[in-house]
């Protein structure tokens, strides 16, 4: 063999690992070539250093951080304000607090915070044009303005089965927050589908009011950590199935009746009635925003790192939270990460040049409204108030029945307070607390056949007739087009 083969034959796979690695990378890196012009963005109005999307853990402490730099932050809450911890109970692992309520602890970052200047928005981004800088941003409500750098901490959704039945008894059994949901189910029999810490947490809140709860893991073991696991057997009336699936819901007169059961190891399906199905089986990264290739994505959706920083595969995008970490998951490093994505954010805007006098300059040119509007709603509870206020009104009147332990029913607050100053004669809205048996749930119920089985739940009425009642949580945008319809 002469010696230019045998080289040939060495390097030939050499180069075909070469050109392998160099097509993954053409396809796995985004390439956006964009100009980082601090001059160009001092010519443009409405522009701002940093917007924060999402306010969970991470977001709220990258605004925290961003705040203490005396950077400009606004942070766009987005559809669940505060972050999903304010659906959960007790938080025990979040270092120096023993046990503090999730929605208590959000709370405490969003004023600190805010206390540093952070400006926190009831509004979501819903489009952002990355390829030009700064970065052209679009929320839900029409606000339109630039950013020199964006932090994404947009988290992550419950995902649900995807089984029949599931969509259509949404709401009528079928639900994701045990925190809302479990005093409608006093004395009912319920599941669990999961085996993970949010599945354990659904025990905690579920025994204390249902007659019995049911785990089903689909595999021999729980995912959820020790501590979490024996808790669970401390409830008399909870328990736990292995290697069980469900595979459908059924349900009567439009509540849920029953499930089927899969055995994975004995190859059985079994029907069993049941009042509720409570999901805890992970989730899935918000990353809808950022779909459109300027910015790589792993094969799960979730955003990937540049090495040890948080800073997104395009220059000037970090990201924080749940949406670039499908394995710790944990609100505190959800926090850590959220002020290292502030640290790099303010390095990037340090390295362009940027000052606190440009900064100064940037804000006389902001003239995009930022300020929330709203009417606040009465609360009614006697039966005269729901004779003259709703039964015996002219025009479209909304009772919003919440409940006290319902992070939904806060997380509605805005939109409903938001469409009742937009409609601002028109459209009346009242909040009733849900307390089962009292004078307007007993007239509901018995004299108009409306029956409320889930907060928030929002009753429609037009010149005193029952129109509709709707269960899903809505951002203002949608309520307004809901409420629209019945005008
Ligand atoms: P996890 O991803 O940890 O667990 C999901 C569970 O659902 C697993 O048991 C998984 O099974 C199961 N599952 C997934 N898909 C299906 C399906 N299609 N059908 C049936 N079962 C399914 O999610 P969690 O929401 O529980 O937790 C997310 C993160 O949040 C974790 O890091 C957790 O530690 C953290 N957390 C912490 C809390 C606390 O400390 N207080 C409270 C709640 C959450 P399998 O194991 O077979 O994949």
């Amino acid at each position: 063999m002469g010696q230019t083969f045998k080289v040939f034959l060495i390097a030939l796979p050499i180069l075909c690992l070469v050109a392998c690695l160099n097509k993954q990378n053409v396809e796995k890196k985004p390439k956006v070539e964009i100009e980082y012009a601090l001059q160009h963005a001092l010519k443009q109005e409405n522009v701002i250093p940093v917007v924060i999307i999402g306010s969970g853990p991470s977001g709220l402490s990258a605004a925290l951080y961003m705040a203490r730099a005396g950077m400009k932050a606004f942070v766009f809450a987005g559809p669940i304000p505060c972050g999903q911890l304010t659906q959960t109970t007790y938080i025990e692992n979040w270092p120096g607090r023993t046990r503090v309520l999730g929605s208590e602890l959000m709370d405490d970052i969003k004023k600190q915070a805010q206390s540093f200047g952070a400006t926190i928005i009831n509004d979501a981004v819903s489009k952002i044009d990355f390829s030009q800088w700064p970065f052209a941003l679009e929320t839900e409500e029409g606000r339109r303005f630039k950013a020199m750098s964006v932090i994404v901490a947009t988290g992550a959704t419950p995902r649900g089965l995807n089984i029949p039945g599931e969509r259509e008894f949404w709401g009528k059994g079928v639900t994701t927050c045990a925190v809302c949901d479990a005093p409608f189910f006093k004395g009912k029999e319920v599941v669990i589908a999961g085996g993970g810490d949010s599945a354990c947490e659904m025990i905690f809140e579920l025994a204390p009011h249902v007659k019995k709860v049911t785990m089903l893991v689909r595999k021999e073991a729980m995912r959820a950590a020790v501590a979490m696991q024996k808790r669970v057997f401390s409830y008399p009336n909870a328990s736990v199935e292995y290697n069980k699936e469900i595979t459908a819901v059924y349900g009567e007169k439009g509540e849920v009746v029953a499930i089927d059961v899969y055995d994975n190891k004995e190859k059985k399906t079994q029907r069993r009635s049941i009042d509720g199905v409570f999901l805890a089986i992970g989730h899935d990264p918000n990353n809808k925003l950022l779909k459109g290739g300027a910015i790589e994505l792993d094969e799960n959706g979730y955003l990937v790192m540049n090495g040890r920083t948080q800073e997104c595969s395009l220059r000037g995008v970090f990201a924080a939270g749940e949406i670039q970490d499908s394995s710790y998951r944990q609100a505190i490093v959800a926090a850590g990460e959220g002020v290292k994505a502030a640290l790099d954010a303010t390095s990037f805007l340090y390295s362009l040049g940027f000052t606190a006098e440009i900064g100064e300059q940037l804000d006389k040119k902001f003239f995009e409204n930022f300020s929330d509007e709203k009417t606040e709603m009465i609360e009614i509870s006697e039966k005269k108030e729901l004779n003259d206020l709703v039964l015996n009104a002219k025009g479209v009147v909304i009772l919003d029945f919440y409940g006290t332990n319902c992070p939904t029913c806060v997380r509605m607050i805005p939109s409903l307070e938001a469409v009742a100053h937009k409609l601002s004669g028109q459209v009346k809205i009242y909040k009733v607390l849900f307390v089962n048996n009292s004078p307007i749930h007993k007239i509901l119920h018995w004299n108009h056949d409306i029956k409320i089985k889930k907060v928030p739940s929002l009753l429609i009425f037009k010149d005193g007739k029952f129109m509709d009642m709707t269960q899903d949580f809505m951002t203002k945008v949608e309520l307004l087009e809901y409420v629209k319809k019945f005008l």
